[in-house]
């Protein structure tokens, strides 16, 4: 053939092919592994004085990596937070406001499209929930929707399949599998992306009955009154006290459990609700029952996905992988885990703000650090391009960790940052807002028309945010610095006033995952 006999004469001359060779840097693999709602509370390696569970895999990047310790999510919602993820671009710019009504647009450029462009073979296992198919994976095997913890149906490069399992554990599986028949002549991207430990909090059924009926210590907002603060945080709806439903509180088991799965799955609850039912609990010792429970079925999630953690990192060092792999653990964005009497994300507080993020990159990422740099999802995409030696575009609004992952922050990095949440009306009702942070401060706009108001907290002297201090004498000058820096990266971000049309909840549109189910695979 022509093409090879030219190849042959240029390598007879002395020349090489255009990929990287002996003297080339040597692209890194590439693995993220993203949970779904995972606390940064709930990792061992971030020291919560609760000590609520140990994840000793997870932790393993922590000791071999880098762990952030402020990593802020642009918009605290699954979705929003995924095209972040693939976009490296805020959600007025990536068009994914919301989980109502949001659509992502899958022509856009994401990472993984341009890294399969450059040569990598790309995957993505697992949760996806962005409505359109994934584009710029080779192989894509997702939970349609939300998924379901058990015995889920999964679209596999769009065929619809029913597997018998545990989704945290498939997902793992099909990851694994999917490493392994990969060509290992190319670098790799691997997106492992847990439901896990998404509501309604269903552990394995192995797990069903870790931590022995423990009490769980409480979070010293478990019955805050919201004083101090103003009316969405007054009429949200995301108490552990009010909010959660029977399916949350496994006083009704979910449907698709198997025969065999349902008997487990009652040995262990049956009981224990039995209990619940007659003890007639109320007030304040109802909200107990109702926390521990949460925090048994919560954390019993996140054991598997330790377990998933482990296992992937064991198959990268079995297989002589790890040295030259870029790992990281993060979530799409943090949780509440009681504090403040909630559960669920949303808000630009801290617990709802900051999300998990360790990476381990063996020769670039200083082993065993900290740090409190504002770092963000959107910076994800641009690291992981750089790391490929990939022009990063210059609409991409992250910008690449791999300063700060070698302990060298520039000066001009990002001392501030833009928070902004849509999905209003819709589930649990936290009304729009935006805002600004810094290390030290967050000035919040609550702007619904007819009942808008401002926040202002000092996070050293209220590090709980439990008092407003907008229009105290005291910080007039804080807040005027605020409010312009506010201005300015609202300007600089290109965000629109008022929210684009696109913005209104209108009912959800059905994912385009084929409906047939095909022959067994
Ligand atoms: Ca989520």
């Amino acid at each position: 053939m022509r093409i090879h006999s030219v190849l042959v004469t240029l390598a007879a001359l002395g020349f090489t092919q255009p990929v990287p060779g002996a003297d080339a840097p040597k692209r890194p693999n590439i693995v993220v592994i993203f949970s779904d709602d995972h606390a940064y509370q709930a990792i061992s390696a971030y020291g919560n004085p609760l000590k609520l569970i140990e994840t000793p895999n997870i932790d393993r990047l922590a000791t071999a990596g880098v762990r952030f310790d402020r990593c802020l999510v642009p918009n605290s919602i699954c979705g929003p937070s995924r095209a972040t993820l693939l976009t490296g671009k805020y959600s007025h710019i990536n068009g994914f406001y919301n989980n109502t009504n949001s659509r992502f647009d899958g022509s856009q450029t994401t990472f993984p499209k341009l890294l399969q462009k450059a040569g990598y073979q790309t995957a993505l296992v697992g949760k996806w929930h962005l409505v359109s198919q994934p584009t710029g994976f080779d192989y894509w095997h997702i939970l349609p929707g939300q998924g379901v913890y058990y015995n889920p149906l999964m679209a596999r490069n769009g065929l619809l399949v029913r597997h018998e399992g545990y989704a945290t554990d498939l997902i793992t599986d099909f990851s694994l599998e999917w490493l392994k028949n990969r060509d290992a002549s190319k670098p790799f991207l691997l997106m492992c992306q847990h439901k896990a430990p998404h509501r309604e909090w269903c552990p394995a059924i192995r797990h069903l009955g870790h931590d022995k009926d423990r009490k769980y210590p409480e979070p010293d907002t478990l019955f805050d009154d919201y004083a101090g603060r103003g009316v969405a945080e007054h009429t949200q709806d995301m108490t552990i006290a009010r909010t959660m439903t029977d399916i949350d509180l496994k006083l009704k088991p979910p449907g698709n459990l198997t025969p065999d799965q349902k008997k487990q799955w009652d040995a262990y609850y049956e009981p224990r609700n039995q209990a619940f039912r007659e003890a007639k609990l109320e007030g304040k010792d109802l909200v107990r029952w109702k926390y521990n429970r949460y925090l048994h079925d919560y954390l019993g999630c996140l054991k598997a996905v330790d377990e998933s953690v482990g296992k992937v990192l064991d198959y990268l060092d079995r297989e002589g992988l790890a040295e030259n792999t870029v790992v990281i653990y993060a979530s799409d964005q943090g949780f509440y885990l009681g504090e403040h009497g909630w559960f669920d994300k949303r808000w630009i507080f801290e617990e709802s703000l900051r999300t998990p993020l360790l990476v381990r990159w063996p020769g670039v990422a200083k082993a065993g650090s900290t740090t409190r740099d504002i770092v963000s999802i959107l910076d994800i995409a641009p690291t992981f391009l750089e790391a490929a030696g990939v022009h990063i575009p210059a609409e991409v609004q992250g910008k690449s960790l791999i300063p700060i992952l070698k302990g060298q922050t520039p000066d001009d990095w990002r001392k501030s940052f833009y928070y902004h949440y849509y999905e209003h009306p819709g589930p649990h009702s936290v009304r729009r807002h935006y805002g600004v942070v810094t290390d030290r401060y967050k000035l919040v706009h609550f702007y619904e028309p007819g009942g808008g108001y401002w926040e202002l907290f000092d996070l050293k002297t209220d590090p709980k945010e439990l008092t407003s201090v907008y229009g105290k004498a005291e910080y007039a000058a804080t807040q005027t610095e605020l409010t312009n820096e506010l201005t300015r990266l609202r300007k600089d971000l290109k965000v629109p006033d008022p929210d684009p049309p696109e913005t209104a909840i209108a009912p959800a549109k059905k994912a385009t995952v084929p409906k047939k189910e095909p022959a067994k695979p």
